[in-house]
């Protein structure tokens, strides 16, 4: 059985989102020899911008990375609901998580281009697509669709909502679809009518819409959200302004002036989905992490979150364990309860009524699954 000491293994880890770049930094620091293997050509990410959560911050900090990321982003206080008119409904300061008690408002572009910065150079291979996985017991070999084969003590897949590791070795559950489209755009703040005052996350909720306006006011702009109920799965739908504009009607009239402005060029418009809990997220050597383990709705903001931390315990269970076997056991133990959970409470986004205007007969909840 292989031991898991940090700085006798090697490492290969599929897919340099959040959770491949975060899952890299922690385990480099702890002398291991990481390869990172993503696909893409090169690092990109859509314009829009989320939140990253105390919790979060402090795993920056012990990876020596806190200023980088505090420089790109702006500490909120607290969020906000309100109506779609404004009315207030809650307003709550983010929970704290030891001397952390700010969630950063950040462009994801910037989020990745620091973790990625902070990794030593070489370290993520582009351009390698995972097609195969053998899982040998405690190794195994990659084959990429270049050509390349790597063989890796360890392998972490990382590779997102449609993870090929997951699908091959771990469940060929299918994406469920949600119901929903989520409509970004970053914008300048003086294109957003005044309604950027403050850092702080505000959500306007109407019938089956919700807007979120998530302020990056350190680039002088605001992360412009929509999400509403449609009943179309399409991944990637063509949409024109007059569909945005229907999802906002009766909203207040400074959300109908900005959706009215925005250039169709820069909003990303997907469909939204999720996955079932899958029972098992790990053999003797390899592991899921973040989306590719437990991808949820974005209603409780804790996507990128959860990649983070599931970086973070498992190195933490790397470190503190004798083989690699039972930090894998003892990371899914401590990281599923919590996702798990968060995956439940995510699928809450939305009341029967408004369910039942889009799809008849059916519970609020992911909807169905991908075609
Ligand atoms: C509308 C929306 C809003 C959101 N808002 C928030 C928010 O406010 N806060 C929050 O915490 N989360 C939010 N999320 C969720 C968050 O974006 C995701 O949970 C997060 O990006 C997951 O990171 P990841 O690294 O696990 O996966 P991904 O970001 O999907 O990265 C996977 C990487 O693997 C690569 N890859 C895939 N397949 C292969 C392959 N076969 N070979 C090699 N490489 C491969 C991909 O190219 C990609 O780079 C939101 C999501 C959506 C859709």
């Amino acid at each position: 059985m292989q031991t898991s000491d940090p700085t006798n293994l090697t490492i290969a880890i599929v897919g340099a989102g959040y959770a491949g770049a975060a899952a890299a930094r922690a385990l480099s620091l702890l002398g291991a020899n990481v390869t990172v293997y993503e696909q893409a050509p090169e690092i990109r990410e859509v314009g829009a911008g989320i939140g990253l959560r105390p919790s979060s911050m402090e795993r920056f900090r012990e990876w020596g990375i806190f200023d980088d990321i505090a420089k790109v982003s702006s500490p909120s206080d607290y969020f906000e609901i309100l109506t779609a008119t404004g009315e207030p409904i809650m307003k709550d300061t983010w929970p704290a998580h030891g001397d952390q008690k700010h969630t950063h408002l950040i462009h994801r572009g910037d989020f990745i281009d620091t973790l990625i910065a902070s990794l030593p150079d070489g370290m993520v291979k582009l351009g390698h697509r995972l097609e195969r996985i053998e899982d040998h017991g405690d190794r195994s070999t990659l084959t990429f669709t270049n050509g390349t084969r790597v063989d890796a003590d360890l392998v972490i897949g990382a590779d997102g909502i449609k993870s090929v590791v997951r699908e091959q070795l771990f469940s060929d559950a299918e994406p469920v679809f949600s119901g929903e489209r989520a409509y970004r755009a970053v914008i300048d703040v003086a294109d957003a009518h005044g309604m950027v005052t403050d850092d702080n996350l505000r959500m306007y909720i109407g019938k089956g819409t919700k807007v979120y306006l998530l302020p990056l006011r350190h680039r002088g702009q605001v992360s412009f959200d929509i999400t509403a109920l449609c009943p179309d799965p399409d991944w990637a739908p063509q949409v024109s302004k007059e569909d945005m504009l229907a999802t906002v009607a009766g909203f207040d009239q400074r959300i109908v002036d900005i959706t009215a402005g925005l250039d169709m060029d820069i909003v990303n418009i997907r469909g939204v989905y999720d996955i079932d809990p899958i029972e098992r997220w790990h053999s003797d050597s390899v592991v899921l992490i973040g989306d590719a383990a437990h991808s949820m709705l974005h209603h409780q903001g804790q996507g990128a979150n959860s990649a983070i931390l599931d970086a973070g315990a498992l190195a933490d269970c790397l470190r503190d364990t004798d083989t690699v076997a039972a930090a894998l056991a003892a990371f899914q133990a401590q990281r599923k309860p919590v996702t798990d959970e968060l995956q439940r409470i995510s699928r809450q986004g939305w009341t029967e009524d408004e369910v039942q205007d889009v799809f008849p007969g059916q519970k609020p909840g992911a909807q169905q699954p991908a075609p």
